[in-house]
């Protein structure tokens, strides 16, 4: 495939690059690379190492989360003028918990054409050897840094029937397999896949207990990059076990039968409607 054949001017490709292995990188993708005017990418020095790999050198242009916005113009400028722009990111697919979207969503209301060009991206490469299922599952990116909303974002998630999937840095890896334990059960069935593609790659299976502890008992096991994958819950919330007669009984006597209804259906989920009629009927008045 020549460059020439797969170029077309005006047009943004998204580009999808290795996240480890550079024989990951697709013939695509490299003819993408050596054919468009300008690479958009999050950090110059790490894709010029990229391009110098490819024997390529192109003008680049960051667009990082700080500048995004700014840049919009910019790009839709070059491309408005015929030039074809390749966007990057470190590692995988852009826009995957990577910058990229505000730009492409520009784009699209420009009606700029934006072509995806797809190739490695951490979440489908640890899903894709895990064993856990995967007919639906839900991508949950990085955990909120602060303890607080990471233990109220996964109590969030405790009854979510898919297959959840994080990411993580070594920084807090061990810390997240805590508050998952806590928060989901250790006895969760779960996976965690380190610095896949790598010489180190290597995955995690047990529960969120085991793979925890295989982390923490080795130092080197906490280095480098991580998918976290854990099972999703196999039943439904207790809030279906709640008896609602025995609630109104409490509730009734201390609030008007609008509110307790209103308290009721918070806490069962059920019909706000139809509670507040039982909590008449309850008082005698429907
Ligand atoms: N856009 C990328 C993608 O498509 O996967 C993700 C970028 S995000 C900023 C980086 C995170 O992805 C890492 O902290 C880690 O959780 C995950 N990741 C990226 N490369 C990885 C690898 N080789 N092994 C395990 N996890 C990886």
């Amino acid at each position: 495939m020549t460059s020439a054949q797969v170029i077309n001017a005006g047009t943004l490709y998204v580009v999808a690059t290795p996240i480890g292995n550079l024989a990951d990188l697709s013939d695509r993708a490299q003819a993408v690379l050596a054919g468009v005017d300008i690479v958009a990418c999050e950090d110059t020095r790490h894709t010029q190492k990229l391009l110098q790999h490819l024997g390529l050198r192109k003008v680049l242009l960051s667009v990082h989360d700080h500048n995004e916005s700014d840049r919009i113009q910019q790009v839709l400028e070059h491309l408005q003028q015929g030039r074809s722009i390749a966007l990057v990111s470190d590692a995988g697919t852009p826009l995957i918990s990577d910058p990229g979207y505000r730009l492409v969503q520009a784009l699209g209301e420009q009606n700029v054409t934006v072509v995806p060009v797809p190739g490695p991206s951490a979440i489908i490469t640890a899903l894709s050897a895990a064993g856990l299922p995967t007919d639906r599952f839900t991508f949950e990116g990085f955990l909120p840094h602060k303890r607080g909303a990471r233990e109220e974002k996964l109590r969030a998630l405790q009854y979510e029937a898919r297959t959840l999937v994080f990411y993580e840095s070594k920084h807090r890896i061990l810390e997240t397999l805590e508050v998952m334990q806590a928060e989901l059960g250790s006895e969760r069935p779960a996976v965690v896949a380190r610095e896949l593609t790598k010489t180190f790659e290597t995955f995690y299976r047990g529960t969120l207990a085991s793979v925890s502890l295989d982390i923490q008992r080795d130092a080197d096991q906490q280095k480098g990059e991580f998918v976290v994958m854990v099972s999703g819950h196999d039943n439904p919330p207790p809030a279906t076990d709640i008896d609602t007669d025995a609630l109104f009984k409490l509730l009734l006597p201390e609030l008007p039968p609008k509110k307790a209804a209103a308290i009721v259906a918070q806490l069962t989920g059920e019909n706000k409607k139809a509670l507040y009629q039982k909590a008449l009927e309850l008082q005698g008045k429907a």
